[in-house]
């Protein structure tokens, strides 16, 4: 019996000095520290925004050795990713980029034969993926989202109307312009097939419901590749993508801008592990003219920014591609249909309206706390 005490005693004492000595190694003796950086660059026309936690292995000579560039060596890679992102494949202002090609080819004016004739264009599998994912959500939203909307977004080109308004002469495009760019948009009338895209001539695809979402999803598979890499928080202007998790243990803080009150925040996120997040608000590219609110999310129907009663959209998920196309997407359905399709996805969503009313999913009430 005595033995029996003694030998549960030591035991005790044994497994003590383990737990001390593992929490010791934890804390230092072996484990490589974990260096924060924080860096704010600008990409894809935004700005972007990255805090990286990165383990700094220690070198042979025992000193701890900063492995290929260390932390600025990862978020130049990110910087890099994202460069390439545009200039090949989604951009198209850049002449090169897949995009671009895929318009051009499209782009036939008014030769009667092409529209007689829809043209067929080879695309590669990323480009395929992507659009397969698009259309899937295009034909789930009702056609809110359509990036067959090219010309009508080039019509209404936010940024010159920016400039002319600041010169007191807003030159919003007339009705009958509107008319003829709806013509020449409808993801229903593509036909997507295996390694080709048939588009009626004419027509002009836009990514720009989807650009920064695409971006978060590559920057994440980067940072799955870079076992030193433990935590990270990138932000692609509205996008945002978490990673990993902080030293501390704490949840990753993604604050939500108020869309009415300009530098002030709606609220504030916490999350932990990996999660996409994508914010679309008629607040960030707009232009006011006699009382009205020009901004730069259309509702594919009439050809107008959309009016649906919503002035921000955020949608929390698990791919970035997705988070951006349900944000354009709810943005254009407004509440009530907005929170249905954000569901059937999964997705969990906030909206606010015009006069400051917050809609949310069940879910979104546990990440999201109101206020600074
Ligand atoms: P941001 O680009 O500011 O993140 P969004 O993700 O909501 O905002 O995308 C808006 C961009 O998407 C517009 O600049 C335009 O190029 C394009 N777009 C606007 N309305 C639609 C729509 N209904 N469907 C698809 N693309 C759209
Ligand atoms: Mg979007």
């Amino acid at each position: 019996m005595k033995r029996k005490i003694r030998g549960r005693r030591d035991i005790g004492i044994w497994t003590a000095t383990v737990l001390l000595a593992l929490a010791f190694c934890l804390s230092g003796c072996g484990a490589a520290p974990v260096r924060q950086q924080t860096s704010v660059d600008t990409a894809m026309g935004t700005i972007v925004t990255q805090t990286l936690y990165v383990r700094q292995e220690r070198g042979h000579t025992g000193k701890e050795s900063e492995a290929e560039g260390g932390t600025e060596g990862e978020s130049a890679f990110v910087m890099e990713l994202l460069a390439q992102l545009e200039q090949q494949e989604l951009s198209w202002r850049i002449e090169d980029s897949e995009l671009a090609r895929i318009n051009a080819r499209a782009d036939t004016g008014a030769d009667v034969s092409m529209e007689e004739e829809p043209d067929v264009i080879p695309v590669s599998s990323s480009m395929q993926d992507i659009l397969g994912q698009i259309w899937q959500i295009s034909t789930d939203s009702g056609g809110a989202l359509d990036v067959t909307l090219g010309r009508l977004s080039r019509l209404w080109n936010l940024d010159e109307l920016a400039v002319s308004a600041g010169k007191g002469q807003t030159h919003i495009p007339a009705a009958e312009q509107i008319q003829s760019a709806l013509e020449d948009t409808g993801f229903e009338r593509v036909r997507l097939s295996e390694g080709t895209i048939t588009l009626p001539a004419g027509m002009q695809l836009d990514l720009g419901a989807v650009g920064k979402g695409i971006a978060c999803d590559r920057i994440s598979a980067y940072l799955h590749s870079r076992p030193q890499v433990t935590g990270a928080v990138v932000a692609v202007g509205g996008s945002v993508v978490t990673y990993g998790e902080k030293p501390d243990g704490s949840p990753w803080k993604v604050a939500i801008m108020h869309p009415r009150e300009e530098g002030n925040y709606l609220g504030i996120l916490s999350l932990t592990g990996e999660h996409y997040i994508s914010t679309s608000g008629d607040y960030e590219r707009y232009v006011m003219a006699e009382g009205v609110r020009y901004h730069h999310i259309f509702d594919p129907v009439t050809g107008y920014p959309a009016r649906s009663g919503l002035c921000s959209v955020t949608i929390v998920c698990d791919s970035g591609l997705q988070a951006d196309a349900l944000s354009t997407a709810c943005f254009v359905l407004g509440a009530e249909r907005g929170l249905d399709l954000a569901k059937s996805y999964g997705a969990e969503a906030l909206f606010v309206d015009e006069v400051g009313t917050l809609y949310m999913t069940e879910g979104m009430r546990e990440i999201f706390s109101a206020g600074q």
